[in-house]
């Protein structure tokens, strides 16, 4: 499991998912929705990937 939070400052905005894709594509769609006028790019989606974490899954 894989977990994201927004790159925007100050936005707490975050996601789970097994599949780093479809972190991205969240990640997007919520950067178009909920930021208005970001454009997502090659090299924004750099910085989501660069920003996907493995979730803590040690849990007892
Ligand atoms: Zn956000």
């Amino acid at each position: 499991m894989k977990q994201y939070e927004c790159i925007v400052p100050g936005c707490s905005w975050q996601t789970h998912s097994e599949e780093e894709a479809e972190i991205v594509r969240r990640a997007a769609e919520h950067m178009r929705s909920a930021h208005d006028g970001m454009t997502v790019r090659e090299s924004t989606v750099d910085q989501i990937k660069a920003h996907i974490r493995e979730a803590d899954t040690a849990s007892s």
